[in-house]
């Protein structure tokens, strides 16, 4: 697989074309923003670490019946990906109540909601991604009815399989943003909604059940500290920080390096 020229750059990830039309490479950076863009820093080791928890994420959701972009992960910070026309909306779920749920609405932090709640944000960054209604989305054609009808079905799918997966290594999955795309099905001859883009502690606020200490980028955004430890600390109790690594136990005052053992 031949990584051609550069053909999108966000916040924290970089697509790169290949030789096949219908693949692209996924570059995860170390950078990190916040606040539409207000806050910025380099966090060392934080693509390493997203690229390999989202890989491994996206591999138990594949595994459990869900379509994902993701291929292969191909080196420390990149994976192959199906191509997607990404939807521009972003699909916010939540369980428990925080961020801009509490500010919005004045609910109290922590309020552990009925069901899983689904909200929609405007993928622009000018705009800094404003919450909207199903009929905005029907009406600006970013989606239409049976594309929502299937990405509502599949956000609550995936909630429920990663809400048990981080329950068992004790952590409470208290919301996260989910974005989905169209991809060419070639058995099937048409376009069909994948999971796109990335799950990590980036795009969740995952919190330990017994404590409560936030282990996402919710510490970068609040100025908590620790950021790759806690990222680190995610990546061991799912398993996926291999016997090499330097950490034998996550020390949340002692920075620490990252390293991969390559597959
Ligand atoms: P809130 O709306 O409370 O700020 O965010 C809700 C959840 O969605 C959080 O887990 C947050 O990390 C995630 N989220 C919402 N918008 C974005 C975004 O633009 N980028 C990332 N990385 N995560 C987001």
């Amino acid at each position: 697989m031949n990584k051609g020229k550069k053909i999108y750059e966000g916040k924290a990830k970089i697509i790169y074309a290949t030789n096949d039309k219908q693949l692209v490479i996924q570059h995860f950076k170390d950078d990190a923003t916040a606040f539409n863009n207000l806050k910025k820093a380099k966090i060392e080791g934080k693509g390493v670490l997203n690229n390999r928890i989202s890989e491994h994420l996206l591999l138990s959701l594949s595994q459990c019946g869900i379509k994902t972009h993701l291929i292969k992960r191909l080196n420390m910070r990149e994976q192959l990906i199906k191509k997607a026309e990404i939807i521009p909306v972003e699909i916010i779920v939540r369980n428990l109540a925080t961020g801009s749920l509490t500010k919005r609405l004045g609910i109290t932090e922590g309020t552990i909601l009925s069901k899983p709640l689904i909200e929609y944000c405007y993928k622009s960054d000018d705009l800094g991604d404003p919450l909207v209604s199903i009929d905005h989305i029907f009406e600006f054609n970013w989606a239409d009815r049976k594309e929502i009808e299937t990405i509502n079905e599949l956000s609550l799918r995936i909630n429920d399989i990663l809400t048990g997966m981080f329950k068992a290594i004790n952590i409470k999955l208290v919301d996260f943003k989910l974005e989905f795309g169209r991809a060419w099905n070639k058995d099937k001859d048409k376009n069909e909604i994948i999971l796109a883009d990335e799950i990590s502690p980036d795009t969740c606020r995952l919190w330990d059940a017994k404590t409560e200490k936030k282990l996402d980028k919710d510490r970068f955004r609040k100025d908590l500290g620790n950021i790759i430890q806690s990222y680190q600390e995610v990546a061991r109790r799912l398993g996926i920080m291999p016997e090499e690594t330097n950490i034998k136990e996550v020390n949340f005052g002692k920075p620490t390096s990252v390293k991969f053992k390559k597959k």
